[in-house]
């Protein structure tokens, strides 16, 4: 089988915008990346344009019991913002004023933890952004995904951005800033799942 993306250098080729975060729930070095279509995976997506605020909303979803007890923890950086805390309707109430950023457009579920929105903090890096990335945090493994039945793809789509190739999948990492757990979520998955 002959991919020929499979062998491609993934590189970056759009500037990044200049400009702080407006959200505490994404990150300022995502911010900035919006809209840089050469970072998705998503081939039929790119150079169009983005739908508006909210039309697509995400749906704020509490984490599991059993995801909060295996996610990994990661220090958090003390300079940036920690979400406000309250109730699953106001959290989603800020997803719906939120404009779209991530590997998604916007991210399907955005997860809730400690009551919180969790930070965008990572999409679909390149080899440099994700050694940076994992040296302040921690390096990524199978657990902070999600769902552990695509434990695979995903572990895939990191080897290929730390080989230096576009990711075989997009993905959006966070972080919650309250207790600093770490949860991935591929942007799509296959369609042997139910959600
Ligand atoms: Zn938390």
């Amino acid at each position: 089988m002959t991919d020929p993306k499979a062998e491609a250098p993934y590189v970056v080729t759009e500037p990044e915008f200049d400009e702080p975060s407006p959200h505490a729930w994404v990150a300022d070095r995502v911010w900035r990346q919006r809209r840089q279509w050469s970072r998705f995976a998503l081939e039929n997506l790119r150079e169009t344009e983005l739908v508006g605020i909210g039309e697509e909303g995400s749906l704020a979803v509490p984490v599991t019991p059993e995801l909060f007890a295996r996610a990994p923890v990661a220090p958090v950086d003390p300079a940036a913002p920690v979400p406000p805390e309250g109730p699953l309707e106001a959290q989603q109430e800020r997803l719906s004023t939120t404009r779209e950023v991530g590997a998604e457009f916007a991210p399907t579920w955005w997860p809730v933890c400690c009551q919180r929105l969790v930070v965008l903090t990572l999409v679909n890096p390149t080899a440099g952004e994700l050694a940076d990335w994992e040296r302040s945090h921690l390096p990524l493994s199978a657990e902070a995904l999600d769902d552990l039945r695509y434990s695979g793809l995903w572990m895939g789509a990191l080897e290929d951005v730390r080989a230096g190739r576009e990711p075989c999948i997009s993905f959006n990492v966070y972080q919650c800033h309250a207790c600093g757990r770490i949860h991935a979520r591929l942007a799509k998955y296959p369609k042997l799942a139910s959600r």
